[in-house]
């Protein structure tokens, strides 16, 4: 038996600073895989932390839980990394992508916070881990228009450069732990359409 360790399904994991665009992309790119008979499921990491918080009283806000503790954000992290690959794992062949909508780094008040540690990537086991960068002048400017998120605490370009080096450093080493590959898209200004189609160009090739 290989001792490569794999989920069965193929996992993407799309990450990439606050107001980048992932949510987009990933909805973009689930609609044009449909079309090519691929089957992308895509699953919000946050949405499942989200859950879990709200069920035990701490937050009601997607944007609140980077304010959680510490310890409590590790707790959550594994909780949702267990729930996704379960879930995936009911509904998922051999030749089915289960695509992660999450952050290779979260800025919490106490510093940096891995969005993939080891008690996670060693769950998820992706194939590939995709970083969607932007300019961060352009970044900042999405953070500030999109009134549906509170994005304010993120230090405009000069916080989001800085965001973008230490996701790439995170990724990196996240992906050394269980071998997947890193590959950067640019979701630039008004084409996330283009940005959809060269991620499902290179999620079909692996
Ligand atoms: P978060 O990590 O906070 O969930 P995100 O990376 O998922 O953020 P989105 O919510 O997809 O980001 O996008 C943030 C805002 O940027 C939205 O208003 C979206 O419409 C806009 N946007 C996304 N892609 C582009 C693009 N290529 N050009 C211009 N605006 C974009
Ligand atoms: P999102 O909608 O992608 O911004 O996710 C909402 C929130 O969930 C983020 O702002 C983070 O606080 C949290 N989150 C998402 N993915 C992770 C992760 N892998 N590790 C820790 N926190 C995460
Ligand atoms: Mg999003």
């Amino acid at each position: 038996m290989s001792s490569v360790r794999r989920n069965k399904f193929k996992v993407v994991i799309v990450t990439g600073v606050p107001g980048v665009g992932k949510t987009t992309v990933l909805s973009l790119a689930q609609r044009k895989a449909n079309e090519r008979g691929l089957k992308l499921k895509v699953l919000n990491f946050g949405d499942y932390m989200l859950e879990n918080a709200v069920k035990k009283g701490l937050l009601s806000n997607r944007d609140q839980i980077r304010y959680l503790s510490f310890r409590g954000q590790l707790e959550l992290q594994a909780a949702a990394a267990t729930a996704m690959v379960e879930e995936a794992g009911r509904e998922l062949s051999e030749r089915d992508f289960l695509m992660v909508d999450t952050h290779a780094v979260v800025k919490t008040p106490l510093g940096y916070l891995p969005g993939l540690p080891s008690h996670v990537i060693t769950i998820l086991k992706p194939d590939m881990i995709v970083l969607v960068e932007a300019d961060p002048k352009e970044i900042a400017a999405r953070q500030q228009r999109d009134s549906t998120r509170y994005r304010s605490d993120f230090g405009g370009e000069e916080g989001v450069r800085e965001i973008i080096e230490m996701s790439r450093y995170a990724a990196m080493a996240s992906a050394v732990e269980v071998g997947s590959l890193v590959t950067i898209i640019r979701n630039a200004e008004g084409k996330a359409g283009e940005a959809a189609e060269q991620l499902i160009n290179m999620i079909s090739k692996l």
